[in-house]
């Protein structure tokens, strides 16, 4: 829980001190740094894109991204941050000590999709990797290519305006956000206690199919809580000309694929948001063998802890009842790796919106609403470090123009078709985080 002041604690200098960092009210003089700020990201926007544009062609999967935290950790460490690397995993933690004052975390993720890019794009990857036991093409579909783009030009933002702010950034690059375990990864390695304790507060980004180039904001939650779901139903394989020899796992995953969406639509409440999908089904190697078993892996998104119990039983009872139907074994039924919402905290959301619509005016707006993808920047939340999301815009105002013309929705994040436009989007995500984060540093004494 954020820290609320009473009026007592006022009267002393160093709660006022403090208080500067915490209150809405706005501590950076934006008409001299904007400028400024731009003049650089200007500047340094070639050599951010050649980054972009590289990560972007050789993605690497969830705790595989060696290539990937070595190019960040070369890049920090050229820029005079002190770098380690190996921190849960293939994590990165670069950081900066310019004098006195709090200490901000500001987080990139590193992994890439094992999916197929189909964007055309002349840079679009070709990468193929292994990946639970196959072979997988490997794509930045999610952006975070962009992202680590922004974090590289907002640690060098930062460090050219380093007479403007007090305190001590910590930067990381962490493994394996789509599998929502490399947050813990971190964690657990030490990442506050290693290097300097807990930061005060935290940042990140991401980008999405807004427009290129604007930012929004929402205070609370950001995002829905995420559990991953793993189910393998056990037959019993035959020959595809003999059904009766077997117990067929392909029915009973058909059945399960229709049947759960009952619990959606006739057990939880119509009013509240929850969905269970099913995205990937493994079973069978021929069209005339009846395999001997079937794996669903899917997805359980909520947004209260009410409706989450309601859904992961229903899901449960569903699969169990499915194959009791078909007169097999219990199935084999892996709920987990959860990922809980983000929560934005409210006082650092007033300050971060205060700042970025007085620098950045109509391109800044409030969310109307969670969005329903899900991440682990809330696991440094949930260890106590008071965080702030923002969400930015990445799609060519082009596609959306056309794709709305056509009637179809724009391709989003996870698509084999997402991209985002790079200057706009790069630009606007350094000009954000930098003055986020300058927005909460004392000036420098
Ligand atoms: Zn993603
Ligand atoms: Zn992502």
């Amino acid at each position: 829980m954020h820290i609320r002041f009473s009026t007592t604690l006022l009267a002393t200098a160093a709660a006022a001190a403090l208080l500067s960092l915490t209150t809405p009210a706005l501590a950076l003089d934006v008409a001299t740094v904007k400028p400024q700020l731009e003049a650089e990201i200007s500047a340094d926007y070639p050599h951010l894109f050649d980054i972009y544009k590289d990560i972007h062609q050789h993605p690497e999967l969830g705790h595989q991204e060696t290539r990937t935290a070595a190019k960040l950790a070369g890049e920090m460490r050229a820029l005079g941050f002190e770098v380690t690397e190996g921190v849960g995993g293939t994590g990165v933690v670069a950081i900066y000590h310019n004098g006195p004052g709090p200490m901000v975390m500001i987080r990139t993720e590193l992994d890439a999709l094992p999916m197929q890019e189909k964007t055309g794009l002349p840079y679009a990857s070709e990468v193929k990797a292994q990946w639970e036991g196959h072979e997988t093409y490997v794509a930045h579909s999610c952006g975070h290519d962009s992202h680590m783009a922004i974090w590289v030009g907002t640690a060098k933002a930062m460090l050219s305006m380093k007479d403007k702010w007090s305190g001590t950034v910590m930067f990381i690059g962490q493994p394996a956000e789509e599998s929502v375990n490399g947050a813990s990864g971190m964690i657990a390695d030490g990442l506050f206690k290693r290097f300097g304790g807990k930061p005060d507060m935290a940042f990140a980004l991401h980008v999405g199919p807004d427009p290129a180039g604007t930012v929004s904001y929402i205070s609370g939650p950001y995002d829905t809580t995420a559990d991953s779901m793993e189910i393998t139903f056990v037959g019993r394989g035959a020959h595809g000309s003999m059904p009766e020899k077997s117990i067929d796992p392909i029915i009973m995953a058909a059945r399960f694929i229709e049947d759960v969406q009952t619990v959606i639509s006739r057990e939880k409440d119509p009013m509240v948001f929850g969905v269970v999908t099913v995205g990937s089904v493994t079973s069978g190697s021929a069209g005339n063998i009846i395999p001997d078993d079937a794996t669903l892996r899917g997805t359980i998104r909520t947004l209260d802890e009410k409706t989450r119990a309601k859904i992961l039983d229903g899901v449960r009872r569903t699969a169990n009842a499915v194959a009791a139907m078909s007169g097999a074994p219990a199935p084999q039924i892996k709920l987990g790796d959860t990922a809980y919402s983000v929560m934005n905290d409210p006082v650092l959301t007033e300050k971060t919106a205060a700042v970025l619509k007085q620098a950045m005016g109509d391109k800044v707006s409030q969310m109307a609403r969670p969005i329903p993808a899900s991440e682990d920047f809330s696991e440094f939340e949930r260890a106590g470090v008071p965080g702030e999301y923002l969400t930015l815009g990445g799609m060519d105002p082009k596609t959306i123009a056309e794709d709305a013309k056509k009637g179809i929705p724009v391709p989003v994040n996870h698509s084999p078709l997402f991209t985002v436009l790079p200057e706009p989007t790069i630009k606007a995500g350094v000009e954000a985080m930098t003055l986020s984060v300058m927005n909460v540093m004392p000036p420098k004494a």
